[in-house]
């Protein structure tokens, strides 16, 4: 085993994770003051860990000759040039698995808060009112729920909506019928999910065949009143179209965690709506998430080291990568 590879963590870890790494003697860690890292900082360093804050580009690898390998301790990897990587020979990694069950519970948070007009409820009783005739909920047991986007998020999600009673239906052309079968979801087509879910999120990455799937002509198909989430990326939905929808009434109620432009300016229209529920881009945002992330990407930056052992790398090897 080699000696003393140069470790540069540039954002916040664990202190779990940074004793692991400090209980192996081949590591000599270095933490940078801020997120952001010059060329400077990246000479003769061996290892990179870093988290979204963290803009990885050409011009910052140029004079890192001895970096072998950069890991991400987060699920999005769009900071992280991987084509300049891919040119210097440099291993990438990042840790998708570690918040799946955040991002699905803030799915669920944002479905429960529509269905029960939560926001407008707690409003209310701050302001002093107590009128629940305009506050009827509704149960969704029974209901169809669509899935759009059955990977990690997706099936997470899709088990839950099973433990409330709801029947799941899911569009994911890139899944094999295994993994539909393994999570109780019945395989439909775009529109025939649109037209069938009373209930719809979105769990799939941004690529050019996702760019604004959910636009003005799909929005014709949807049932009325529908409760729509958004948790993936925000340029899947058209904002301009979705915000018609709800001023129509076509979409019932909407949570959304992301946004086409982020963070969302202050003049845009959807935040005139009453039916709308917003959150700051958090899907990712937890503790245990944290935790997570930081031990699997201490975990991996070890084993890449001890034996060689990679998982995760990036470019992801999906099919709908590049798209
Ligand atoms: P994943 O790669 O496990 O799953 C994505 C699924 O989308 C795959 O099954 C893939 O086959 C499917 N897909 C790809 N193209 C599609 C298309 N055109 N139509 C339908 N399905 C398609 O990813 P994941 O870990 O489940 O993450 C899902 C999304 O959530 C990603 O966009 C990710 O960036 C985002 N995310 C957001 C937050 C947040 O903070 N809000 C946190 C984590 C992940």
């Amino acid at each position: 085993m080699t000696k003393a590879k140069r470790l540069l963590i540039t954002d916040r870890l664990s202190q779990a994770a940074f004793l692991l790494l400090q209980e192996q003697d081949f590591f000599q860690i270095e933490k940078t003051p801020a997120p952001e890292i010059t060329v400077e900082q990246i000479k003769g360093v061996n290892v990179l860990l870093i988290r979204s804050r963290t803009p990885i580009d050409e011009k910052l690898l140029s004079d890192a000759r001895q970096l072998q390998l950069i890991v991400t301790a987060t699920s999005g990897f769009d900071h992280i040039d991987l084509k300049a990587c891919e040119k210097w020979g440099i291993t990438v990694m990042n840790t998708p698995s570690a918040n799946v069950n955040t991002a699905a519970q803030l799915t669920w948070s944002l479905v429960l808060a529509c269905a029960h007009h939560l926001v407008k409820a707690h409003a209310q009783v701050k302001a002093g009112f107590w009128n629940r005739d305009l506050l009827i909920g509704q149960e969704l047991e029974g209901k169809v729920y669509g899935v759009v986007g059955l990977g990690r998020i997706g099936s997470r999600v899709a088990e839950i909506a099973e433990a409330f009673g709801m029947q799941v239906i899911a569009y994911d052309p890139y899944a094999d019928d295994e993994r539909f079968r393994s999570r109780q979801a019945e395989r439909v087509s775009y529109e025939e999910l649109l037209k069938r879910a009373d209930v719809i999120s979105f769990h799939v990455p941004l690529t050019k065949e996702t760019s604004g799937m959910l636009s003005s002509s799909q929005l014709e198909y949807i049932q009325r009143g529908v409760i729509l989430v958004n948790t993936s990326r925000g340029a899947v939905i058209v904002e301009q179209d979705l915000c018609q929808a709800l001023e129509k009434g076509w979409v019932g109620s909407c949570g959304l965690d992301v946004f086409e432009k982020e963070p969302l300016s202050r003049s845009s229209s959807l935040l005139r709506l009453q039916n709308v529920l917003f959150t700051p881009h958090v899907g990712a945002n937890s503790l245990e998430a944290f935790h997570k992330a930081s031990e699997q990407a201490a975990s991996k930056i070890i084993s890449f080291f001890r034996d060689g052992t990679t998982s995760d790398t990036l470019p992801p090897k999906a099919a709908w990568y590049g798209l």
